[in-house]
């Protein structure tokens, strides 16, 4: 079979933002193409004209059209997704509907995202459950070996963030999926900064529940994200919020949990962005994940092969292979400082400081690193000027 390819030339017709800014800011929030920013200004254009009750009713087939959407993006049914207003609290209505109890173990990972950690530690305070981070293995990733070794009948729950949000490390969800289902474990994956950037599937990767955002490589709106729960888990999961769409008040004194995954949603929702989300993923689904993931990674292995030519430039991605966030250090430069002077170029990059993944920011030594994510929309032309950019500032007093 002929690989897919991207077409350059229209993935930047399609983005505007490809005429205004060089943006290497993926991970932070992606550019919006075309068709997502249409759909969701035409949406409150319409909630403008009829009313909002009235324009949800008028586009119900487009709202349903989301969960579909998501549901062929990651390989599940329309009944195991929820969409929530963004990742964190996609990934906390389901992790908050575990029972811990004292003593049950949590196992995550270094690279864990800061608020999925401040979530065990309060849970872990309120409940007595206990947090153990997995250690890496000699590449930087979650160690498969250590994985197994800590495998008991008192572990609740692992918890891995699949590609952190400070380096180009790819967990290896797969082998960890196939240990946590051998050991009939609860798995949580945080799968906000690799939906859209590469093929996620849920079944190949055994996870039971898994939360994403619209706004980084899915490229919708803000605000928004999904939550995945499996099938048979749903019903287990008490959500820590309910309100009238998740559950029916049914008599005075009763009422009943919904029995799909929209038992994680609230009532009040923004609809523009909700099919902006669902069009920005039938967006990607026609490019294909697949030749996404292969350009993706030739542009940020292109980006680190330039920056490492540059001298007084580090690396700082750990994990054997690698996606489309490229961070780095300048010797003798803040990080912050490096961001600003490349703003100033009209380059978007972002600084990932030591609070957003404090466990592998400490074991490294790191206190911030310049993050510059690629996407497909970007060019290696973009990359060539970066690089340049980046040679000046790096030799600049
Ligand atoms: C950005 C990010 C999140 C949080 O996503 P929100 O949509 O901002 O809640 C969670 N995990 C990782 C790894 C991230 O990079």
């Amino acid at each position: 079979m002929v690989k897919p390819e991207i077409d350059i030339v229209r993935a930047r017709e399609d983005t505007p933002g490809c005429r205004t800014v060089l943006h290497f800011n993926n991970a932070g929030a992606a550019l919006m193409p075309t068709p997502v920013l249409e759909v969701t200004m035409g949406f409150l254009q319409l909630e403008a004209k009829i009313g909002g009750y009235e324009a949800a009713k008028l586009s119900q087939s487009t709202v349903e059209r989301v969960y579909e959407a998501v549901g062929v993006l990651i390989g599940c049914e329309r009944s195991e997704i929820a969409i929530i207003e963004n990742a964190t609290r996609a990934w906390d209505m389901a992790f908050y509907a575990i029972p811990f109890q004292a003593g049950d173990r949590i196992l995550t990972s270094v690279a864990e995202y800061g608020s999925n950690y401040i979530a065990f530690l309060q849970v872990a305070r309120r409940t007595g459950a206990i947090i153990e981070v997995i250690p890496n293995d000699e590449f930087g990733q979650v160690s498969i070996t250590a994985l197994k070794n800590l495998i008991d009948e008192r572990v609740k729950l692992i918890a891995i963030t699949h590609i952190p949000t400070n380096s180009g490390l790819i967990n290896p969800a797969a082998e960890i999926g196939a240990i946590a289902k051998a050991a009939k474990i609860l798995y949580l994956l945080d799968a906000c900064q690799s939906v859209g950037q590469m093929p996620i599937n849920v079944q190949e990767i055994g996870c039971d529940i898994l939360s994403a955002t619209g706004r980084k490589y899915l490229r919708a709106p803000r605000g928004t994200g999904f939550l995945y729960v499996r099938q048979g888990l749903i019903e287990q999961l008490e959500p820590p919020f309910l309100d009238c769409h998740a559950a029916h008040w049914v008599s005075k004194d009763e009422f009943k949990i919904r029995s799909d995954a929209r038992r994680f949603e609230n009532w009040e929702t923004n609809y523009a962005g909700k099919v902006g989300l669902g069009v920005a993923v039938d967006y990607a689904l026609a490019w294909g994940l697949d030749a996404i993931w292969t350009r993706v990674s030739h542009l940020a292995s292109t980006l680190r092969e330039s920056l490492g030519d540059i001298k007084e430039v580090k690396l700082q991605d750990i994990g054997l292979e690698k996606c489309g966030i490229v961070a780095f250090t300048i010797n003798g430069k803040n990080p912050q400082d490096i961001c600003h002077e490349l703003s100033k170029l009209n380059i978007n990059t972002s600084v990932s400081g030591a609070s957003s993944t404090r466990l592998d920011m400490e074991e490294r030594g790191l206190e911030s690193v310049v993050r510059a994510s690629v996407h497909y929309y970007n060019s290696l032309a973009e990359i060539e000027f970066f690089c340049e950019a980046v040679t000046r500032i790096a030799v600049s007093a």
